[in-house]
């Protein structure tokens, strides 16, 4: 391909994505194909000669659309958004233009102080304190890779980085909600998953601080060393919020690194509002989360926060002779702050998004979605086919379908299993589940970029006709 071919193909292809970008909605939100569509579609073998950018193109959209999930639909209601936008994929394009590999300020001298000074706008944003360091790391996961990496060299004077480990006696805590990252996390470090200490929690799944503080000390007084809790702002399941404050001073008092996971509600924090999340927040070690969630911006861009810059350096610092340069020490190589080598150009897609929308648009968007998922919840509450089954903190609604005459969980569960494949099946909207106090429960999550009233509606509606659709199949 030459470049006035790549000019007149990336024209059509803009073309294309601003059509996509507007009919979005017509597709069935929920890819509708069965495991292994794609597989006779492909050939076997990688093709020997070159073949047009025109042929290519068609396939992706005969074969690839279809196997498609639309998380750009306003209809995308499951698991968490990965949210994208216009600003956002624009500067993606230039992104992938420069493709510039941002490893050490040599390598880019943009890349490394951009990163630098989006980190600090994210702080003033969110009000996280001044003396927390900012680095853009792939995911939540890797942040909290790191964080747990650092703590472990800290309190080792970094010689397992040196000498291995052995027998550990590491306790990490987190609760019984954690993030299924944390167990990641615990297993790549080495600690082993028996170390991982799953902490009860209240009645709104909130880490029960009483509980935590048992388990630390009777950790202590069998030989282990308390080394992580890892709280979370917002979990999976319900965003519930753990008592950060509350949680520091058990960790002050034990020494203990404390890491924030607040991959989602992160970027609600712009918002006055909800500041009251982060009470305790200058005894915090390290915190994480992801405009690539909630702060339309393109996967993959996670905001990692820490206070002790130096010993997240020290853990992961390397310096071979090839990668040797005369600014060393002067500047930030991001290289020396996580897991990767090479880096994308991150802080691009975070500098046009901010720009471009203003912190104020970001505000009324955040506060936009939380208003749409209060109004939801309120339906919820006035139904009587309905009820919740987790207290709404942010943009999350925790509901089950239930019937007056049927008391039995597991058949409740069987039921609400059954209407949250059928309201999928529609393709008009994708809801996912969780379960909570082992209740099978429906999680309505509202905040995709462009997600408006009228979607919302729209899910309600078909919500109720699929669980009266459910009814009339149940009854003899
Ligand atoms: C989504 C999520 C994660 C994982 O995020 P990645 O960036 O995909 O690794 C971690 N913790 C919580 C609470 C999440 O909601």
């Amino acid at each position: 391909m030459n470049s006035k071919e790549f000019r007149n193909e990336a024209h059509r292809f803009v073309d294309w994505m601003a059509d996509y970008l507007e009919k979005v909605e017509d597709f069935p939100v929920k890819s509708q194909v069965k495991p292994g569509y794609l597989n006779p579609q492909i050939p076997g073998s990688p093709p020997e000669k070159p073949e047009l950018m025109q042929e290519i193109f068609t396939d992706f959209q005969k074969i690839i659309l279809p196997g498609i999930t639309h998380w750009q639909s306003p209809n995308f209601f499951a698991y968490f958004p990965a949210n994208s936008s216009y600003p956002s994929v624009l500067a993606e394009m230039l992104t992938s233009t420069l493709a510039t590999q941002c490893m050490i300020w040599e390598t880019s001298p943009a890349a490394a102080e951009l990163e630098e000074k989006m980190m600090n706008w994210l702080k003033q944003m969110t009000k996280l304190p001044a003396h927390f360091h900012g680095v853009i790391q792939d995911t939540a996961s890797t942040a909290t890779l790191v964080a747990l990496l650092t703590a472990r060299e800290r309190s080792t004077d970094f010689k397992i980085n040196k000498t291995g480990l052995e027998n550990s006696k590491f306790r990490i805590y987190t609760s019984s909600q954690g993030h299924s990252s944390i167990d990641k996390a615990v297993k790549i470090a080495g600690f082993g998953l028996d170390n991982l200490v799953k902490v009860s929690v209240d009645d709104q799944f909130r880490l029960d601080t009483n509980a935590l503080r048992q388990a630390v000390e009777s950790d202590i007084k069998n030989g282990f060393k308390p080394l992580c809790v890892v709280a979370t702002l917002g979990t999976t399941s319900s965003t519930a919020i753990d008592p950060i404050e509350e949680i520091s001073k058990i960790t002050t008092r034990f020494n203990i690194w404390l890491h924030v996971d607040a991959a989602l509600a992160g970027t609600s924090l712009i918002l006055e509002e909800n500041r009251w999340m982060i009470k305790g927040i200058e005894n915090v070690d390290s915190l994480v989360f992801n405009p690539h969630k909630w702060m339309f911006t393109n996967f993959d861009c996670s905001a990692y926060f820490v206070k002790d810059k130096d010993s997240l350096i020290r853990t992961f610092a390397i310096s071979p002779e090839y990668l040797k340069t005369r600014t060393q020490g002067q500047v930030n190589d991001y290289r020396d702050w996580g897991i990767q080598l090479g880096r994308r150009f991150r802080a691009l897609k975070l500098w046009f998004v901010i720009r471009s929308f203003g912190v104020e648009g970001l505000k009324k968007k955040i506060a936009y979605h939380i208003e749409l998922a209060k109004n939801f919840e309120s339906k919820i509450i006035e139904s009587v086919y309905f009820e919740m089954l987790a207290p709404r903190t942010l943009n999350l609604v925790c509901f089950r379908f239930k019937l007056p005459h049927i008391q039995d969980e597991t058949i409740l569960n069987q039921i609400n299993e059954k209407l949250l494949n059928a309201i999928n099946s529609t393709g008009k909207i994708y809801l996912t589940h969780t379960k909570l106090n082992e209740k099978y429960t429906l999680r309505m999550v509202i905040g995709q970029t462009n997600v408006a009233e009228k979607h919302v509606e729209q899910a309600w509606e078909i919500i109720n006709d699929c669980a009266a659709r459910l009814v009339n199949e149940l009854s003899p």
